[in-house]
């Protein structure tokens, strides 16, 4: 069967997703959950519209959408009603659960106006709207096996697509190019789009740890750090980092990889569930701080990986969160030396009960690899 965007229809368990759902408004007190996060949308439906909500009740779970999305929502939607509205889906959302006689209501408050609150206050007289944290969030970070086979995929893609571009990366080539090459490779791999814009970042610019391509041409002597993720058709994401020399290396140059390698090691060595976030980032960054670099290392380990590219949970200092089976994760220390250069070395892993597999497959040669 073919949706509306001419793609399968993906077959994830949406029953056993809110079943979990479930269990958690009924144990925080929650009468309904409104979900207007689209990737949250898309994790518990199917459905890939921009536009809609959901509200899950103990018995019912309702697509909120308009007219264009009507057929969409019935192909991709499957165990969903679908409920047309006007345009914006938040005033019949509130009269629907004012009518059904709801007390208590949970809505996200990072996917939601100020102004799109008070319009479905104004809609519900009598409800108690509350903020609910991170509900579907917490559910996304431990995967199924179907959703790690589908990350393993985009994993796959940034393997390749990396290989390729490191096959061309030559001095005189710009950021720019590399950067839409690896686009480009990608979306013909399979990749439904890029998960992020590729960042190649080259000398002095490697020391800006989210600079984006620009049309600085490489030198010999460079270190280039070259960062990528795809997304697949299925929502799913993948982010790989490598960093390189163009043509030679200078001996801090080397030393700084080395560090950065060490650092991931260690963190990789230590993952596994039952250990918390904080201990992992910590591995990585007393090693760093160790070598005097702990002030350039000045962004998390890592993060968790799904259906968006960055979501829960963070491999970070203050990071209380215990680390399950199943959790999708980024390990990625960097240390970014101003006006020089730096270096990021970044893998996909699934975390397991002794420890953790590594998804990403691109070679990570233990010393600075110079092309
Ligand atoms: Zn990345
Ligand atoms: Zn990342």
């Amino acid at each position: 069967m073919s949706a509306a965007g001419g793609e399968p229809v993906e077959s994830f368990n949406y029953p056993s997703r809110l079943a979990r759902l479930r269990e958690i408004l009924s144990a925080s007190g929650l009468q309904a959950l409104l979900v207007s996060d689209q990737h949250n949308i898309r994790y518990l439906s199917g459905f890939r519209g921009s536009s809609g909500a959901l509200l899950i009740t103990a018995e019912e779970q309702i697509l909120f959408s308009d007219f264009r999305y009507r057929l969409q929502a019935a192909e991709q939607a499957l165990i969903f009603h679908f409920q047309e509205v006007k345009r914006d889906p938040l005033p019949s959302i509130g009269e629907y659960v004012r009518e059904k006689g709801l007390k208590t209501a949970g809505f996200e408050a990072h996917a939601l106006t100020v102004e799109q609150l008070s319009s479905l206050r104004r809609a519900s007289r009598g409800v108690g709207w509350r903020r609910a944290k991170q509900v579907v969030e917490t559910l996304r970070q431990v995967k199924h096996s179907q959703e790690i086979a589908e990350i393993a995929r985009a994993a796959k893609i940034t393997d390749d697509t990396l290989e390729h571009i490191l096959s061309s990366l030559a001095p005189g080539r710009t950021e720019h190019e590399i950067a839409l090459e690896g686009t480009i490779f990608m979306m013909k791999h399979g990749a439904k789009a890029s998960a992020f814009d590729v960042i190649v970042a080259s000398g002095p610019r490697a020391a800006l740890p989210h600079a984006e391509s620009s049309n600085r041409t490489l030198e010999r002597g460079d270190l280039v750090i070259l960062d990528l993720g795809a997304r697949l058709p299925s929502g799913y994401c993948s982010d790989l980092t490598r960093t390189v020399a163009v043509g030679r290396a200078q001996d801090w140059q080397r030393e700084l990889y080395s560090l950065v390698y060490e650092a991931q090691a260690k963190a990789l060595d230590g993952l596994r569930a039952g250990v918390r976030a904080r201990k992992i980032d910590a591995a990585a960054r007393g090693h760093i701080t160790a070598a005097g670099h702990g002030g350039e290392f000045g962004h998390g380990l890592g993060h968790g990986v799904g259906l968006d590219v960055h979501e829960a949970p963070r491999l970070a200092e203050a990071e209380k969160t215990m680390l399950r089976a199943g959790m999708v994760v980024t390990v990625e220390p960097g240390v970014y030396l101003s006006e020089r250069g730096g270096v990021r070395i970044e893998d996909l892993v699934v975390i397991g009960q002794g420890g953790c597999k590594i998804l990403s497959h691109a070679p990570k040669p233990a010393e600075l690899p110079v092309l």
